[in-house]
């Protein structure tokens, strides 16, 4: 019975992931990957036999499940969709501890008898990948947690990276001579190892600029795949094993993924210090801007063919989407036709702008991804930027000196005009000056986008 639990929470695992990329059916997916796990859950607790022996102490584990349960379902109601990359750091991390702490817990049940065990050298092996691995990911979600909440700034220091491969390096050691040897002070040293991977964790994520921590909670959501999976492996257990590789594969894809959409390496993003602290933007002397006003605006939007919106972080900030299909509807209504650009990288998290749309109710057949828009730009009359800067700047083509030179952009500029709503001249997250602001097609719309977007509805539905 147990077995065919774990057989169908498998299959729920990959059916919702397969589920998860595409919005139609993601909330599906999620539930159908979460009724697997609990399910799988459930039947560990209640029917899994040790020497035809079951669980026993069903006290610690229910409080347990009520008590995290009730915190996750709290924080993930109360989460704002700005701070997410947060909140999935955050439990990512405690997925990385639970990893680490199987391995403390099986590690001291063998430390007694391990001359006894049979393939002793194996399961050592894995516990301490489970133990180091789970541990970094632990650690370094908690510091990437604290950075994107502003709580911890960006450390670095000169050979920092050094050090890193250096404690990287007397880990591995350390590993190879306990799990080889089997010296007598195995405990001392498994305790060590454990210490030196929270100090890992911490060191690999305290330089990496702020603004790069959704590819590294990304990174780490991978590793923390792979410390359970390591668990899988040492309880033979294959819904944990499953869960454990199709987390590891994923978070390692969607890491792939958001590099390329920036066109960076990862090994960049690791040591390059980008969007942080340090992030370095060449300031020169732009010329002027135009700016528009907000019934000039409703007049060119209102008598357009056609409009893209382009979303960026700054609607994500202002909680400008259901303004915005507002917006949408109002004008379709009047015969516009509407479309919004997507950008694989727009906002903070692969996904954002779609996640936002939708929350608005806005009709998956209007989102158009990158390589779609760009293709109808040049019959495009209004290009309508709310909040996106990096994702239209055009130094990606023009300037090799540009940090963001080479990443594929929206090629709004081949439209015919474009205003860009934002509230000031300041940089976005790449910390760079965006030139399409001072081109002749350009217009500066100033504001916070939700009461931008409210004014322009009113202003269309009073006077136009
Ligand atoms: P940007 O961060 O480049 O720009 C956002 C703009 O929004 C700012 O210039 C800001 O200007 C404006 N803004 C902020 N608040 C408001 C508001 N209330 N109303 C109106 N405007 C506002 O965002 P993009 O979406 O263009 O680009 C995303 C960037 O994030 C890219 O560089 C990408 O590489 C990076 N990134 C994306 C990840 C992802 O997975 N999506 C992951 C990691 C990084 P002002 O302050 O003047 O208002």
């Amino acid at each position: 019975m147990l077995s065919l639990i774990y057989l169908i929470g498998s299959v729920t695992f990959i059916v919702g992931l397969k589920m998860l990329s595409n919005p139609a059916t993601a909330r599906k997916g999620n539930a159908i990957a979460a009724g697997g796990m609990a399910l799988a859950i459930l039947g560990t607790i209640f029917l899994y036999r040790h020497n035809g022996h079951g669980l026993h102490n069903y006290g610690w584990i229910i409080t347990g499940l009520v008590v995290g349960g009730v915190i996750g379902l709290i924080s993930a109601r109360r989460v704002k969709m700005t701070a997410m990359p947060e909140m999935v750091s955050l439990f990512n991390g405690m997925g990385g501890a639970c990893a680490a702490l199987i391995s403390v817990v099986e590690f001291e049940y063998m430390a007694g008898t391990l001359a006894d065990i049979p393939n002793v050298h194996g399961q050592l092996g894995i516990i301490f990948a489970g133990m180091i691995i789970g541990a970094v990911s632990f650690a370094g979600s908690v510091i990437a947690w604290g950075k994107l909440n502003g709580r911890i700034r960006d450390i670095s220091f000169q050979g920092q990276h050094i050090v890193n491969l250096s404690v990287l390096a007397v880990i591995m050691l350390l590993t190879l001579f306990v799990t080889v040897t089997l010296p007598s002070a195995t405990v001392a040293l498994f305790a060590t190892v454990l210490v030196l991977s929270l100090v890992y964790g911490i060191f690999f994520v305290l330089p990496i600029g702020g603004a790069d921590m959704p590819v590294v909670i990304s990174l780490l959501n991978s590793f923390t795949g792979v410390a359970a999976a390591c668990g899988g492996f040492l309880y033979n257990n294959p819904v944990m094993l499953t869960g454990g590789i199709l987390v590891g594969s994923a978070g390692t894809i969607l890491t792939i993924l958001m590099c390329k959409a920036m066109n960076r390496s990862l090994k960049n993003v690791l040591i390059g210090a980008f969007g942080g602290a340090k992030a370095g933007g060449v300031t020169r002397e732009q010329g002027a801007y135009k700016e528009i006003g907000l019934s000039d605006t409703a007049v060119v939007m209102a008598y357009a063919h056609k409009v893209m919106i382009v979303p960026g972080y700054g609607l994500a900030v202002a909680q400008a989407q259901h303004a915005c299909h507002e917006l949408e509807t109002l004008l379709e209504a009047r015969g516009v036709e509407v479309r919004y650009a997507i950008h694989p990288v727009a906002g903070r998290m692969p996904g954002h702008m779609n996640v936002l749309l939708a929350e608005a109710d806005v009709p998956y057949d209007k989102l158009l991804e990158m390589e779609q828009a760009n293709g109808q730009f040049n019959t495009t009359d209004v290009v309508l930027i709310l909040g996106a800067n990096d994702v239209v700047n055009p130094a990606a083509k023009s300037d090799p000196s540009s940090p963001i030179y080479g990443m594929p952009i929206l090629e709004v500029e081949n439209a015919r005009s474009v205003i860009v709503n934002k509230r000031s001249m300041k940089p976005g997250y790449a910390g760079i000056e965006n030139d399409l602001f001072f081109q002749p097609k350009t217009s500066m719309l100033f504001g916070d986008a939700k009461q931008v977007l409210q004014q322009l509805v009113a202003e269309i539905v009073n006077s136009l």
